[in-house]
């Protein structure tokens, strides 16, 4: 059966976006098809740049509170990719991608330690900070160093005096596995063991890794896991962001010899000389390193940057939960008017369009796709999962961890005041804010069931893949409307005197 029929009872993607309005997703809404094909048969596999694809149309953002080796591997992991930010020394991201590709699932690769020496009140330190409450003994305190014990809460619970040395309280029956072991063979030993914990060490006794007992029964409620994102090696895709100075060829020459396998260049405004420039060295450099430009909201912007180079490009300007652009700036766009008017003219170029920013829900993903674009980027939507950077923290009784804007002032004092084109003024002006955003758990179940619910749009869409949902939009058999105010609230949750909104 065929969909309504161009512009039988809603307009068209063209008509919608020809009003001269900055459309958000919360704008539009889009009309139902018709079903005939079970959620199983949408396949969201799409191109994050010209050469490569992913199973999974999801991308972290190049966020200090986003993205380091953790994310970019549990990313990878389920299909999608992310990519690592550079508000850190070149060497230490660097360290992250190579990180990142040697990272196991199932292992904590930074298990808290400390030193015999240390007290029970740093343990009780740790715990308040990591939310780790055993602790690995080793001979110098740090992961890397010989193993002597372990202390775990049942070692510390009844025991007043919180400064006793660790040496007189830690366990020193140790179970290990060898770091050769597979994550098979390690949870053989673990469950044999009966014991919460089984340090990974090398043979010379040093640890490198933890299994943890809890961790590896929350992995088997988990959804399968599906095909990682791999390179032609076999190692997971990662990717990393640089700016735009000179300085940054030396990061992007440490990038790439760490495996790097595409490159963000990241500005809040990317159709600049300054990534023309920097577009033109990374093509002369690396001519077969993909290099994702913007970000940019235009079709003049997007025609820019694709002739000069780019292998995607990154779509956004002042969408982003914590950014401050269009007010500060009073530059910026809609992001669906921005996703829909530059993946209009990149589709023409063969050029992928990554939404960046603003999306707060599955929904925001579906319109997105539909819209255009290849891939969504996403910050605060991944911010206060157990794979981003940062410590958990408790306010009024949440747990949280903190979201920061690349342009919040906090983060600019570390460095990345470079996107914003800042650092050649002693005065900083902030296009974001520094916040904090609730636990979410792991990616590792966020990821599949946000990705099962895209899959139910497009099945009530009546589209099985992100291409054919495209050239319906572009042929006026997906239809679209821009939803009143009104339309909004009756879309929301209202009328209700309680409510606990769980997503799964
Ligand atoms: P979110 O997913 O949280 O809505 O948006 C994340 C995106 O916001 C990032 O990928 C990046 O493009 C953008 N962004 C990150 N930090 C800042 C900031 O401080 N100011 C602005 N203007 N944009 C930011």
């Amino acid at each position: 059966m065929e969909n309504g029929g161009v512009g039988v009872d809603g307009f068209t993607g063209g008509m919608i976006m020809q009003q001269g309005y900055s459309y958000t997703y919360d704008d539009i809404i889009l009309l139902p098809g018709y079903i005939d094909f079970p959620t199983e048969e949408v396949d969201l596999s799409t191109h994050l740049t010209k050469n490569i694809t992913l199973r999974t149309p999801c991308v972290s953002s190049p966020m200090d509170t986003v993205t380091e080796s953790q994310m970019a591997a549990a990313m990878a992991l389920q299909g999608g990719i992310g990519i690592v930010h550079y508000n850190m020394r070149p060497e230490e991201q660097a360290y992250h991608v190579r990180r990142a590709k040697n990272l196991r699932l199932g292992f904590v690769p930074e298990p808290a330690c400390l030193k015999p020496s240390d007290t029970i009140a740093q343990v009780d330190q740790i715990k308040l900070n990591r939310g780790f409450s055993s602790v690995l003994i080793t001979e110098n305190g740090q992961i890397g160093s010989k193993l002597l014990g372990i202390v775990t809460s049942r070692d510390t619970d009844f025991i007043t005096d919180r400064f006793t040395e660790l040496r007189e309280v830690m366990s020193t029956d140790l179970v290990t596995a060898s770091i050769d072991s597979s994550y098979e063979e390690s949870l053989k030993v673990l469950i044999s063991s009966k014991k919460s914990l089984l340090p990974i060490v090398r043979e010379n006794g040093e640890v490198v890794e933890l299994m943890c007992r809890t961790d590896a029964q929350a992995q088997q409620s988990y959804p399968p896991l599906g095909a990682s994102s791999l390179d032609r090696d076999g190692k997971i895709l990662v990717g990393a962001a640089i700016g735009t100075r000179e300085s940054d060829k030396l990061r992007l020459r440490m990038l790439a010899e760490a495996g790097v396998n595409v490159v963000v260049l990241d500005s809040s405004q990317g159709d600049s000389i300054y990534q023309r420039q920097m577009l033109a060295f990374s093509k002369k450099a690396y001519p077969e390193l993909d290099i994702i430009a913007g970000n940019v909201v235009t079709s003049y912007q997007a025609r820019n940057l694709i002739e000069a180079g780019a292998d995607a490009l990154r779509v956004g300007m002042g969408s982003g939960s914590i950014c401050t652009t269009q007010e500060v700036c009073a530059v910026g766009r809609g992001q669906a008017t921005a996703v829909y008017k530059t993946a209009s003219l990149a589709k023409q170029m063969n050029i992928p369009v990554i939404a960046d920013g603003g999306i707060a829900n599955s929904g925001h993903i579906v319109k997105a796709l539909v819209l255009g674009a290849s891939t969504v980027m996403m910050g605060s939507f991944l911010a206060g999962t157990t794979e981003a950077p940062g410590d958990y923290f408790y306010q009024n009784g949440q747990r949280l961890k903190k979201y920061r804007g690349m342009g919040s002032l906090e983060a600019m004092a570390k460095g990345s005041d470079t996107r914003y084109l800042g650092d050649k003024s002693r005065l900083k002006i902030a296009q974001g804010v520094s916040g904090a955003v609730a636990d979410k758990g792991s990616v590792m179940k966020l990821i599949p069931y946000t990705m099962h619910a895209v899959r139910q749009g497009f099945q009530d869409l009546g589209v099985k893949t992100i291409a054919a949902a495209q050239d319906a939009v572009a042929q006026g058999r997906i239809e679209l409307e821009v939803r009143t105010g009104a339309a909004q609230v009756e879309g929301g949750i209202h009328h209700l005197v309680s409510y606990e909104k769980k997503a799964f």
